[in-house]
């Protein structure tokens, strides 16, 4: 019995010394390895807050609107360009996109609601980011600066004073049509202004509209994209967009590939 006991006793100490030895590898677990074939991600140059992420398309740098149309009608200065006379419309058309651009409403401030530093990027030319002096500027609120124009007020005012630069990031996944244009999925658009999130991923209605409620009308894939004048010398600087695609795998591509046959 005490020999049984010893040996117990032996035992139990050699398993607790086991497992204290072999502790981290006894709470190992086995990796998880998805075994979805995806591409590898292209490797980029980010570029930071004065450059352009380097697959960028980058729309003003300062020097000249060459990349838009009725670009020759606004004023460059300085690096800036203010706008003037008309809206100006980009060359290259685009569909999913991430766009960067810097504004300033006049550091005057005239005009109060919606004629106070008024303009506005249209993304597909039919849907409005609003641009406006909202700095203590009331005006109806899916109007204000960084709404999508009578669809959705920003989820908070990050508005600076007038005179300040501003930026907005926007992520826009474009609607889809089918071939007879009927709507297959809504627009989404994402909106940062001066990097606090004001819209998340926020279901386009529609065109935005002054007139009248929103309304889809099929378009192309892709589609200029403007920045209006509204009377207001609202002005511009650093403008970039990445156009950009989901990953996928070579089965999905296939797939893909298909279905843009047959449509
Ligand atoms: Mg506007």
């Amino acid at each position: 019995m005490k020999t049984l006991f010893k040996s117990f006793k032996l035992q139990s100490l050699l398993v607790l010394a086991g497992l204290l030895l072999a502790g981290p590898v006894a709470h190992a677990q086995k990796e998880f390895k998805s075994s979805v074939p995806w591409p590898e991600p292209k490797a980029i140059d980010p570029g930071d807050a004065t450059r352009a992420p380097s697959d960028a398309i980058v729309l003003f740098d300062g020097k000249d609107l060459s990349a838009w149309k009725n670009g020759d009608k606004w004023i460059i200065q300085n690096g800036i360009a203010t706008a003037a006379k008309s809206g100006i419309s980009t060359k290259q058309s685009f569909g999913d996109c991430q766009l960067h651009l810097e504004w300033a409403s006049p550091e005057k401030v005239e005009g109060n609601g919606q004629g106070r530093g008024n303009s506005g990027v249209y993304l597909m030319g039919r849907y409005e980011v609003q641009i406006l002096d909202s700095f203590n500027n009331k005006t109806y609120f899916d109007g204000q600066a960084a709404s999508l124009y009578k669809q959705y007020p920003p989820l908070v005012n990050a508005s600076r004073k007038p005179g300040e630069w501003q930026s907005y990031d926007i992520i826009f996944t474009a609607p889809r049509f089918d071939k007879e244009g009927k709507l297959l999925k809504a627009g989404f658009v994402t909106v940062l202004h001066n990097g606090v999130l004001v819209q998340n991923h926020a279901e386009l209605q529609g065109g935005t509209y002054f007139d009248k409620p929103p309304e889809y009308k099929a378009h192309a894939d892709k589609a200029p994209m403007d920045i209006q004048f509204h009377g207001n010398s609202v002005r511009f600087r650093n403008i970039w967009i990445r156009e950009f695609k989901e990953l996928l795998t070579p089965e999905q591509a296939k797939v893909s590939n298909y279905l843009k046959k047959v449509d």
